[in-house]
């Protein structure tokens, strides 16, 4: 068997997923909401799961859901995007495997922000290319342009940008979209962007995408998430979006994964991306949920990282006075306090990682972050 992944750990989203149905822990860990789809989605599944083929549909995706997506950017990010430039993948994941996979050739270099969601470096490698890691620091997690340049060689070929971040749940400015424009366009770099948080932003800004920059447009790639969109993460309908020519081109990578998508759920999506009042109730709710769970673990006494996006909130475990490394606690309280939360550190790779900080996603009904919150307070 291949040692990349005989000797590669579990991710710790499974792992700690994992602990949580084991032990029965609240699980404030991997991020999925617990409430049931929006009834408009539903409703949109259950007639076309009656009404539509169940064979396979076009290796792109149905052109009814490119069209759609083409038509929600337009819409909520003022974005010219060509229907031909969507290719609709199985979640974000695949997408951004056939994103490396069509970008990265061996030898190539790939920049990547540290915190970085884990699943790009070990596709980078995979795919022959060697991801150099530019750390972000806590509490800011700014990008640092004078680090970007000195990361930057003759190999560098692309740079991984996931804005808004996950695990931190920040955002990047207006000056640093410019920035690392500039650079990518200085430097003849592909933006691998994943923006699957786009729709998650409580800041009251519509998310900008390094897309939208001067020069970007055909040298990025965008990766969404109706799964996010919607909080559906189970459905696994993801896509991503280039100029046509790129998009071809990583739409060979795609058909040697999945080739398709399950042609129900892409009508369903279709649907929900066309009716705006589905995409505005579920960041409404997480807006909500958000603030339950930061006021909730402030009034506890923990230390809470701001949160302007996404379905997390960081708690600093040396702020909040647990004398405790991110993995100790992780591990610890969800055998104790039977909630499950993620290290920040397991999210990075290269030196000085923060082990200071743990990961609490808060999309789950207000009661139960009640009750995790009081797990985590009594055995602290
Ligand atoms: N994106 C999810 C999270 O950050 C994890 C997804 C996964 O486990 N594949 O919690």
């Amino acid at each position: 068997l291949a040692p990349v992944y005989r000797d590669m750990p579990l991710t710790v989203f499974e792992h700690m997923s994992g602990l949580a149905r084991d032990l029965g822990a609240i699980n404030l860990g991997q991020g999925f909401p617990d409430d049931p789809p929006h009834p408009a989605l539903l409703n949109a599944l259950a007639h076309a799961t009656a009404e539509k083929s169940h064979q396979y549909p076009p290796m792109a995706g149905l052109p009814e859901l490119r069209r759609a997506i083409a038509r929600f950017y337009a819409r909520t990010q003022h974005l010219a995007i060509a229907p031909e430039g969507v290719i609709v993948t199985s979640g974000a994941t695949e997408a951004i495997a056939a994103a490396i996979l069509g970008v990265v050739s061996p030898g190539d270099e790939v920049l990547l922000f540290a915190p970085a969601y884990d699943a790009y470096a070990p596709m980078i490698r995979r795919a022959g290319g060697v991801p150099v890691f530019i750390p972000l620091r806590p509490p800011h997690w700014g990008y640092d342009r004078t680090a970007i340049d000195a990361a930057i060689t003759p190999r560098t070929r692309a740079l991984v940008l996931n804005d808004p971040l996950n695990p931190t749940g920040t955002l990047a400015s207006p000056a640093d979209l410019a920035m690392l424009a500039q650079v990518c366009t200085a430097h003849d770099l592909i933006a691998i962007c994943d923006e699957v948080w786009e729709n998650v932003r409580f800041d009251g800004n519509p998310h900008a995408s390094l897309l939208a920059q001067p020069g970007m447009a055909a040298r990025t790639v965008k990766i969404g998430s109706a799964g996010k969109i919607f909080g559906v993460t189970g459905w696994k309908v993801g896509w991503l979006i280039a100029a046509p020519e790129m998009a071809a081109v990583l739409a060979r990578a795609h058909q040697f994964l999945t080739f398709t998508t399950p042609p129900m759920l892409q009508w369903a999506v279709a649907a929900g991306l066309d009716q705006p009042a589905i995409a505005q109730a579920c960041s409404d709710r997480w807006a909500q949920t958000r603030s339950a769970l930061l006021e909730g673990l402030s009034r506890e006494g923990f230390a809470v990282l701001d949160s302007a996006a996404t379905w997390f909130a960081c708690i600093d475990l040396a702020a909040s006075g647990i004398p405790l490394d991110d993995r100790t606690f992780a591990e610890q309280a969800v055998r104790e306090a039977r909630v499950a939360s993620i290290p920040l550190s397991a999210l990075w790779e290269g030196p000085d990682a923060p082990r200071h900080i743990v990961r609490l996603c808060h999309c789950k009904p207000e009661a139960l972050l009640e009750q995790a919150i009081t797990q985590l307070a009594r055995w602290r």
